[in-house]
């Protein structure tokens, strides 16, 4: 079939789905049929309420023996969707996959023009004669299969990374886990408690850090970046900064020769580092020193140099002594590791509150942020877990909680979307607040509270019953009194249809959340996209919330959006296990869309070289000349060389020049040729 269809003239089926009334309800499809059959080339047009069904698809396979068919089109939804199914039914008929084309009528016709019933059905009669001209011109295409590299690759290791890592580990494949900070654990070690269940977050992220040390397939690589990814699903080739540590482990001291030398985490070269700085892990509140681990329970238990405030006294080289452990003119390291899939687990960070000014943060002492009130109450926190006043130390009595600081806030300073965790974690501080303070009242200022877990409506009324008092609505000011650094609350009760004007002693302002200041730089370098308010962007929200529009390259935790522990997990699981898929099944097919050089038409220039983002362009000599050749397992089929080439030497095999001249004809001439 595949080379008779080649020779003969082409002969196109056309297939037009209703998909409900989500077509069928906003445009004519008699009409649309009627339309196709004048179509230069069409020789079937036929019409179903569900294409993607079975029946549908047996449509497509039936016609294609029945009238020897050259070319499917079949106008419905995105190819995004049910490109791979209609491929599918072509196959199945007998026909090259590759000669189907899909005109989208839905999301950029129906959806769109929902109340425009002849505008949508001119539009779809466009789509469809521009698409019969394309398929008149489809060649037969083979995809190329790849080995794939027995390799994975996890970017961060908070706990939604340290999950992916342990399960891709775990099915036997060798992971690298790379984290930017000096240790694993991410926002997850920083939490004191856990809700709903209340467990100490620590207690129950610890044994899976130390797992990860200890799995013998996984490397893990702290204080470590990506620096370059080149290459697609199967074989990604990642450069890795390694920033310089300044202190050595004992395998890299044994490397140098030092016997029985390298960090042991004694901490003798802290206590004598005269450098103090804030330390980020505890928010600011406690110091550390220019050599320093973030907590006691770090992994790896390896001190790190902060260069940009050492002041390279010796102290801590000296007192280190014969463990020769300091290295204090140590340079960042580059390796590039090979890996068939990645994961990204990048998280999230607190959106700067301070920019919503009614509340006073940074402005007055006693309204600090969620996460600081995390350490506070934290029994390894700067205070050993005594809740106490910044202003003066005093243990406060009157705390409110205001929720939704910055969250689904359409005034264009904070984030529209809900940050999905606030609500339960602001319940959970005003139980620990009763918990840890005799006599405390906790006042929860909120506009709904979103309570949708398991277990996690059940925690609410607990709550309620501890004696907590809820305010419904938005907190418009907050005052602080210049002597007592006492704060007035000013909001209304929405309920009560009351205003609210009372003084507490601290408040803790719910941040939302928002993508790191890096994540865009990571999603470049993966060649990902994201949602419009930052987040990556999933494969599809419903049916691929793991995956990526880049094939190979999956998402884990807070960095596809805001979720709590066991949603990050839940999602690391999946990712891991999509990752692991073309792992073991060892090889992949890559999409046939190649750049190929037309011999004849090529001057040899070589300019094309340098624009290839993926460098699979080189000049080859072919009959005693110079012209260019494409490698074709690094062409991802970007068709930057093809829209350079000042002698159009260069196509995009399934978009070449004619076909999409033939769609352009198409639209402006009407079909003729
Ligand atoms: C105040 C507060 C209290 C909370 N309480 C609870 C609770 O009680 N229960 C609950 O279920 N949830 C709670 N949460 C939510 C919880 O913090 C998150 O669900 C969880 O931390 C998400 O984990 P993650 O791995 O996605 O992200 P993160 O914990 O942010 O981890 C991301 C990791 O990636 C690293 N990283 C970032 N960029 C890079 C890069 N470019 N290269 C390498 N590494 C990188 C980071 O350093 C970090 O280690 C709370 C959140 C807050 C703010
Ligand atoms: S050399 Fe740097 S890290 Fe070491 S003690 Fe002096 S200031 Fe601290
Ligand atoms: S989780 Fe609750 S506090 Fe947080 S943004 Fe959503 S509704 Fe507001």
């Amino acid at each position: 079939m595949a080379d008779e269809a080649k020779s003969q003239k082409p002969r196109v089926g056309v297939y037009i789905c209703h998909c409900g009334t989500n077509i069928a309800g906003s445009m004519d499809i008699k009409e649309l049929e009627e339309y196709s059959k004048e179509i230069p080339n069409v020789v079937l047009v036929d019409e179903y309420q569900y294409m993607c069904s079975t029946p549908g698809q047996k449509k497509i396979e039936e016609h294609i023996k029945e009238h020897n068919l050259t070319g499917i089109v079949v106008a419905a939804c995105s190819p995004r969707l049910h490109e791979p199914t209609f491929r599918t039914a072509s196959k199945e008929g007998g026909l090259n996959p590759f000669r189907f084309e899909m005109a989208n009528i839905r999301e950029q016709n129906s959806w769109v023009h929902m109340h425009d019933r002849q505008g949508a059905t001119d539009k779809a009669k466009d789509a469809l004669k521009m698409a019969v001209a394309k398929a008149s011109l489809l060649e037969d295409l083979y995809p190329k299969s790849v080995p794939v590299e027995h390799a994975a690759m996890v970017v961060g290791a908070g706990v939604g990374g340290i999950q992916a890592a342990l399960d891709l580990a775990s099915s036997g494949i060798k992971t690298y886990l790379i984290e930017k900070s000096p240790t694993i654990g991410g926002r997850m070690s920083q939490l004191d408690k856990t809700f709903p269940t209340l467990d100490c977050s620590q207690c129950i992220l610890t044994p899976k850090m130390v797992d990860i040390d200890r799995h013998p397939n996984i490397e893990m690589m702290t204080y470590t970046e990506v620096e370059k990814v080149e290459g697609y699903i199967g074989n990604f080739d990642v450069t890795l900064r390694k920033k310089a540590r300044g202190v050595l482990t004992p395998a890299e001291a044994e490397a140098r020769g030092i016997v029985g030398g390298g960090c042991n985490g004694c901490g003798d070269c802290e206590g004598v580092c005269p450098v103090i700085k804030p330390n980020p892990f505890e928010m600011g509140m406690a110091p550390r020193k220019a050599i320093y681990i973030y907590h006691a329970q770090v992994v790896p238990l390896i001190y790190t140099v902060d260069f940009d405030s050492c002041v390279k006294c010796n102290l801590c080289v000296d007192i280190c002594g014969d463990k020769k452990a300091i290295d204090l003119e140590q340079e960042d390291e580059f390796v590039t590791v090979k890996v068939g899939t990645a994961v990204l687990a990048v998280g999230y960070e607190l959106f700067p509150i301070e920019k919503k000014t009614e509340w006073g943060y940074k402005r007055y002492d006693n309204v600090i942020n969620a996460l600081e009130f995390e350490r506070l109450i934290c029994a390894s926190g700067p205070t050993g877990g005594k809740v106490i006043r910044p202003s003066d130390g005093e243990v406060p009595k009157r705390v409110g909680f205001v929720l939704c600081a910055g969250s689904r806030d359409n005034t264009g300073i904070g984030k529209p979307y809900c940050s999905r965790f606030c609500c339960m974690y602001s319940l959970k501080h005003a139980h620990q607040i009763h918990e840890k303070i005799p006599g405390a009242q906790p006042y929860i200022f909120y506009m709904d509270i979103r309570s949708f877990g398991k277990m996690y409506e059940e925690f609410y009324y607990r709550i309620q019953d501890e004696g907590a008092k809820f305010i419904r609505g938005r907190v418009a000011k907050i005052e602080e009194d210049p002597i007592t650094k006492n704060l007035r609350v000013i909001t209304e009760d929405t309920l009560l249809g009351q205003p609210v004007d009372i003084e507490l002693d601290m408040v803790v302002l719910a941040s939302a959340v928002q993508p790191t200041a890096e994540t865009t730089h990571v999603r470049n370098l993966f060649g990902i996209s994201c949602s419009g308010d930052g987040w990556l962007l999933e494969g599809h929200p419903k049916l691929n919330p793991c995956g990526t529009t880049t094939a190979g390259v999956f998402l884990a935790g807070v960095c596809q959006g805001p979720k709590d522990i066991p949603d990050t997990v839940a999602q690391a699981e999946g990712a891991a296990a999509a990752a692991s898929i073309p792992i073991h099944v060892g090889e992949v097919e890559l999409e046939p869309y190649f750049a190929m050089c037309i011999d004849d038409k090529c001057a040899g220039c070589g300019m094309c070289i340098d624009q290839c983002p993926y460098s699979a362009l080189a000049l080859v000599e072919k009959d005693g000349r110079e012209v260019m050749q494409v490698t074709e397992a690094k062409c991802k089929g970007c068709g930057t060389c093809g829209g350079f080439c000042p002698g159009g030497a260069i196509w995009m095999q399934h978009f070449t020049t004619p076909q999409i001249v033939a769609q352009i004809d198409a639209f402006l001439l009407g079909g003729e040729q």
